[in-house]
């Protein structure tokens, strides 16, 4: 049995202030219920280190957003894997479709970012995802393949322990249209049986696969209650304390 896992994707919303009210919120909400979902949330840079002080003695765990493969030097606005490390982060989003389509980062960046996350004991939450163009084509087991197979390039099994795939499907981020349970549960049985060919099925089984795109209260148990849906990645609605708490619960 895997443990479901829903993560909150801040983005670019949140001062320190308003990551301290947010945070205030969502263990006040989740204090007291006996939840068996991992939790973890993504806020900015910025606020990283106030979110872990906040979060540390709770079961909620801390990621970024992004981070460049360098230790160290003149990369002028980045920020390194051990940078992250040290203000708590044990999680990192890499691949994500706006980091693909406005930061123009391709696959081969990506599995520079997985390697250097991994090698430095951060996890990664890697995306992948479809346009709504690439659907309409008939190309999305080929582009999630390519994504996969690329990103992942030259990564054991062994690796790969602590991996975290999140299936988003472009034209269903911060659009309110969402796949619907059928569509991603799809997809992700397509990526967990290509995972055991590229690796081991027993490898496949263990593997967490969340679904991102438009997750609401209304729509998240009955994604994350499909057989291959492990959780969820969230965005517009983790920055409102109960309607994350909402999905967290709907993920029991
Ligand atoms: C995301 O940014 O990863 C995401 C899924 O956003 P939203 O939930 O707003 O569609």
């Amino acid at each position: 049995m895997r443990t479901k896992v829903v993560a909150g994707n801040w983005k670019m919303n949140n001062d320190i202030n308003s990551s301290v009210t947010l945070i205030n919120e969502i263990k006040k909400g989740l204090n007291q219920k006996n939840i068996n979902v991992k939790v973890i949330i993504c806020p900015p840079f910025t606020s990283l280190e106030t979110a872990y002080a906040l979060i540390k003695e709770t079961p909620i765990k801390l990621g970024a957003q992004n981070m460049y493969f360098e230790k160290s030097g003149a990369f002028t606005g980045e920020i390194s894997p051990l940078m992250l490390k040290s203000v708590g982060c044990e999680y990192v989003i890499l691949g994500h479709s706006e980091r693909r389509t406005i930061f123009m980062e391709s696959n081969q960046l990506i599995n520079k970012k997985i390697k250097a996350a991994i090698s430095n004991g951060l996890n990664p939450i890697f995306c992948i995802g479809e346009t709504l163009e690439e659907r309409e084509a008939g190309k999305t087991f080929n582009v999630v393949e390519t994504q996969i197979r690329e990103g992942l390039a030259n990564l054991s099994e062994q690796e790969l322990s602590n991996l975290i795939i999140a299936y988003e499907p472009v034209w269903a981020i911060g659009t309110g249209r969402n796949a619907t349970p059928e569509q991603a549960e799809e997809v992700h049985k397509f990526i967990r049986d290509l995972i055991a060919n590229l690796y081991s099925k027993e490898f496949a089984e263990k593997l967490i696969i969340q679904y991102g795109g438009s997750v609401k209260p209304e729509n998240s148990k009955d994604l994350m209650s499909q057989p291959d849906i492990d959780g969820a990645l969230v965005g517009g609605a983790c920055l409102n304390a109960e309607s994350f708490i909402k999905i967290i619960e709907s993920a029991q």
